[in-house]
């Protein structure tokens, strides 16, 4: 059956109660009328019972938007240590991980990923089979290798440095159908031979690069934990800082006052099965993990008023729920911190289809066992989880489907 799409059906799904990621609050006795990939109407079961062919009761469970991991990678795994060592294995090897890898996200929830750099092209492949049903996997939208100068953060063995070469790098990312540009403009925490508030280009070198993407009609994404190089990219109109580790008040309150987006990725940083166990073995990797946790709680304060705030798990897969728990044990409420994983997505990326539930948009939903308002523990433990109206889930296998209704893009 694969690549063959089922006869087009309608599906009423209902719960007990329905997060829609556009009211903020949790709906009850509400269900979710489907036809094809998208969803037609949300509103009280008394007005939609029998509009569908199908009916399907999830009981005392909550139907949420899917999770949008606005910041993640398909083949790295961080607990195994080497991130950059990883970037650099054969494509055949990254390939076999990164079907177990999207398979992780996708039952956790996640219905559409932010890839933030590979090697190889193989996001591109990655993003073209998902959407063909070859492999199960969230939307993904890709950017090719991240931009960074030679020896630095994220460069692998392929850094590029100067305007020229870097407008040239954009257009070839592009001409393979970007979505969007990742560049590193600082250095990181799991490479040995960066500081974490280094910058890796100048003005006229990021200017270069938002305006090449501009013209494609693409955004460029940061990585940029602190220091000047946080600075530039504001100057230069960059769409998202992604980390911000190491971020000032002063530095957060620009960010707000931009509009530009912040993306917080919480667990690779705190967890203890993330960096810490994994390149943090090497001694001064680990003392970069722990300045850059004891600045972020010290700041966390301003990183409460960035409105516009996504999330991401920076290759732990499966973890997104623990992004969101992160978010209400440090003074967000549950429900700014399930817009933040929902909505704020598909606002992050321009897509008014992704992260909410309303007529027109994506059927990407999940169930959870209570409402995550009162339980956030709930965000853990999604129980079914539908992309484009298809069930990806069932007794513990994830299930390739195609995609029906487009691209995230
Ligand atoms: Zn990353």
């Amino acid at each position: 059956m694969r690549g063959a799409l089922p006869a087009r059906r309608r599906s009423l799904f209902r719960a007990s109660g329905l997060f829609d990621g556009i009211t903020g609050s949790t709906s009850h006795d509400s269900a979710l009328l489907v036809d094809g990939g998208s969803v037609v109407a949300v509103a009280p079961y008394r007005d939609l019972r029998g509009a569908a062919d199908e009916e399907h009761d999830f009981g005392s469970s909550v139907i949420l938007p899917g999770f949008v991991d606005a910041h993640t990678h398909i083949t790295i795994r961080p607990g195994e240590g080497d991130q950059h060592g990883q970037l650099r294995m054969p494509s055949a090897w990254q390939a076999i991980r990164g079907v177990r890898n999207l398979a992780d996200m996708l039952s956790s929830g996640v219905t559409t990923a932010r890839i933030m750099s590979e090697a190889h092209g193989i996001d591109f492949e990655f993003r073209d089979a998902v959407a063909r049903g070859e492999i199960a996997g969230p939307r993904l939208l890709v950017s090719g290798f991240g931009l960074s100068p030679p020896g630095g953060h994220g460069s692998g063995e392929w850094g590029v440095t100067g305007p020229a070469a870097l407008r040239t790098a954009v257009q070839e990312r592009v001409a393979r159908r970007a979505d969007h540009i990742k560049v590193f403009m600082t250095g990181g925490v799991s490479s040995a031979g960066s500081q974490l508030t280094e910058s890796n280009y100048d003005l006229a070198e990021c200017t270069a690069i938002v305006t090449a993407a501009r013209q494609a009609g693409i955004s460029v994404a940061a990585h940029a934990l602190g220091g000047p190089g946080v600075d530039i990219a504001l100057d230069a109109g960059i769409h998202s800082i992604e980390h911000g580790t190491m971020l000032t008040l002063p530095q957060l309150a620009a960010i707000e006052r931009a509009g530009t987006w912040l993306v917080l990725t919480t667990s690779i940083l705190f967890a203890p099965e993330a960096i810490e166990s994994g390149d943090g073995q090497v001694p001064q990797i680990m003392d970069k993990l722990l300045s850059a946790r004891s600045h972020m709680r010290s700041v966390v304060d301003g990183m409460r008023a960035v409105r516009r705030l996504a999330l991401g798990t920076d290759s732990m897969h499966g973890m997104f729920g623990r992004e969101i728990k992160w978010l209400v044990e440090h003074g967000w409420t549950p429900s700014q911190a399930l817009l933040a994983g929902t909505r704020n997505g598909g606002e992050l990326i321009s897509d008014t289809r992704v992260g909410v539930l309303q007529p027109g948009s994506f059927a990407d939903f999940v169930v959870a066992p209570a409402d995550p308002l009162a339980d956030i523990d709930a965000v853990r433990m999604v129980s079914e989880v539908y992309r484009g109206g298809q069930r990806m889930t069932s007794a513990g296998c994830v299930n390739p489907a195609p995609e029906d209704g487009g691209s995230a893009r």
